[in-house]
């Protein structure tokens, strides 16, 4: 049976595709969203976390206002297109952990006017991590895995997805004005690739440089009941029911998703200082950020295929960058409204050239 053709086809169901898809049926466009189902992918183990200062050198994420703006009004909306609740606005607590750190923080702090909610919070339960101080500041959280379970439940409900595996190179049939999956009997107008790590083997786009990052994380319980905080020190910690959350480690040089003895370690050094309770590891877990070379997200249609697009390169802020991203595609797959240079994914192509 041959199914209606749509709009567009986008393959993964990850942060980016789910996002997109939405972005596109608001926009009036018929999607079918394509999706093997991984049982670990970096969506499926994000914290979801959106942290407006971030680092070391307590730099503020790139455009937040923008990005926080944009992504708080979206999930609200598909909140309450779905009828489920997987976004939260919360404070988090940023922990010091050297006097040098402090310094820096105090040094910086005019200019992070908005974004600082306390510079003298209430520390309970980690005033041992606390020696040095810390602040608090404002941000968000995305329930990822229920962003992305109500989305499916809603795009299956309106025929517009598939369970499958798709080999982009050989199952996949581009003509000049329509895309053909012959194994599926469907036919669209345009297809984007949403794949996440995977589409460091799509051939159409191979000079596009990734970076991947391997990233693990820990699931555990304690008896501590009083966490009710994203804490950061060094490692992250969110509060999801009644476990915890602890992440993240980034590796560039092993791109499986095997969890290791190294990651463990990292990550329980780290907790050990920060939770002064006992804790039992219920799960650890990893995966791949979709991270860039130039650490840019990348989007756009490819040069000389203009039925093909990428949107790819969340890297570790796929959560808070996606609303907007997805606009500026949608935006330019509907109008052709050109994309900044540092997102589009024609940068790769020039420098080919
Ligand atoms: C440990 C860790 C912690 C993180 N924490 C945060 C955080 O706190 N906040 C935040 O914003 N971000 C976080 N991130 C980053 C975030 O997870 C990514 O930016 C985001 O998930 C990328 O989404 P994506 O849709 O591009 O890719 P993916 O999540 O990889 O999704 C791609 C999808 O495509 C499917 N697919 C691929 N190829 C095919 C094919 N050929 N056929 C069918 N299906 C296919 C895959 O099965 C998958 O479902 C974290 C990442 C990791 C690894």
């Amino acid at each position: 049976m041959m199914r209606n053709p749509v709009d567009v086809i986008i393959l993964g169901q990850g942060i980016a595709g789910t996002t997109l898809a939405w972005r596109l049926l608001s926009a009036g466009c018929s999607v079918m969203v394509l999706d093997r189902g991984d049982r670990m992918t970096a969506s499926k183990i994000a914290a979801g976390l959106m942290t407006p200062i971030t680092g070391k050198r307590f730099a503020i994420s790139w455009d937040w206002e923008d990005f926080y703006s944009e992504a708080s009004q979206f999930y609200r909306e598909v909140e309450s297109k779905t009828g489920t609740h997987f976004f939260d606005e919360l404070s988090m607590l940023r922990l010091f952990q050297t006097a040098e750190e402090r310094q820096t923080f105090e040094g910086k702090l005019s200019r992070l006017t908005g974004l600082v909610s306390s510079t003298h919070p209430d520390f309970k339960t980690f005033q041992h991590a606390a020696a040095e101080g810390g602040f608090e500041m404002i941000g968000g959280r995305l329930h990822v895995e229920e962003y992305l379970k109500a989305s499916r439940k809603m795009f299956q409900s309106m025929d517009s997805y598939i369970e499958c595996s798709i080999d982009v190179q050989a199952e996949i049939e581009i003509q000049p004005n329509k895309i053909v999956i012959p194994k599926l009997n469907l036919t669209g107008k345009q297809f984007v690739s949403c794949q996440g790590f995977q589409s460091t083997m799509l051939p159409y786009f191979d000079s596009v440089k990734f970076n991947p990052a391997k990233g693990e994380i820990l699931d555990i319980k304690t008896r501590n009941s009083n966490i009710d905080r994203v804490v950061h020190r060094g490692i992250w910690m969110s509060p999801r029911g009644k476990q915890l959350r602890i992440g993240a480690t980034y590796d560039w040089s092993d791109l499986s998703t095997n969890v290791t003895e190294n990651g463990r370690h990292w990550l329980t050094c780290r907790l050990n200082k920060l939770l002064p309770s006992e804790y039992e590891i219920v799960q650890h877990q990893a995966a791949i950020r979709p991270t860039m070379k130039d650490f840019h997200p990348v989007l756009g249609a490819h040069p000389k295929l203009n039925n093909v697009r990428i949107f790819n390169g969340l890297g570790s802020k796929g959560a808070l960058m996606a609303p907007r991203l997805a606009q500026m595609l949608t935006n330019q797959l509907l109008h052709q409204t050109p994309l900044p240079l540092n997102l589009s994914v024609e940068r790769w192509f020039q420098e080919e050239s």
